[in-house]
């Protein structure tokens, strides 16, 4: 049984650096063009002796009809519907958004485990920037660095933890 990671946040947020990180590769691709990666994009991570599935999402869209916005959301819904845990991915530097809200509120209904993140953190109090996420309800916010790596084997044991 390897236990699936499905990385969910919206575009630009750093989930790409972190499936990059997990599985040491660079498939995922890193842009600052937000939604660049279009459909859900497999790898494996390992923690210890912990193999895992870890899967890169375009992000929850805003609702579309139809379109590379719409087929984007399903593909995370998808996603999200064979996740073992979730790993949602907010960005620390732009703060709590509304569309975090939106994706947060998702989250809790889909009722799989979710782990918060706050990501882009190096350099920034770790207290301070995970402050304002408490709010969304879903525990204790983990501030991490996808870039750098701070925190994130910490925050993946606890996704795996019990899986
Ligand atoms: P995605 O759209 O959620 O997949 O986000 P990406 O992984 O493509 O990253 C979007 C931008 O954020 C890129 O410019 C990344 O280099 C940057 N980024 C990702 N993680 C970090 C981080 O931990 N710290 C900082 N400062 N930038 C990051
Ligand atoms: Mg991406």
């Amino acid at each position: 049984f390897k236990p699936v990671v499905v990385l969910v946040g919206r575009p630009n947020v750093g989930k790409s650096t972190l499936f990059n990180r997990l599985t040491r590769s660079r498939d995922a691709l890193v842009a600052d063009f937000p939604g660049l990666t279009r459909d859900r994009h497999y790898g494996e991570g390992r923690v210890g002796d912990h193999p895992f599935i870890v899967v890169d999402t375009g992000g929850f869209e805003p609702v579309a009809k139809n379109g590379i916005m719409a087929e984007m959301a399903k593909q995370t819904v998808q996603a999200v519907d064979e996740a073992d845990a979730i790993v949602f991915l907010t960005d620390g530097r732009v703060g709590l958004t509304g569309h975090d809200r939106e994706i947060a509120e998702r989250l809790r209904r889909s009722g799989r485990k979710v782990l918060l993140a706050v990501n882009k953190v190096e350099g920034m109090s770790r207290a301070a920037a995970a402050a304002e996420f408490y709010e969304l309800g879903l525990g204790e916010p983990h501030a991490i660095s996808s870039a750098h790596g701070d925190g994130v084997v910490d925050m993946i044991e606890e996704a795996l933890q019990g899986l």
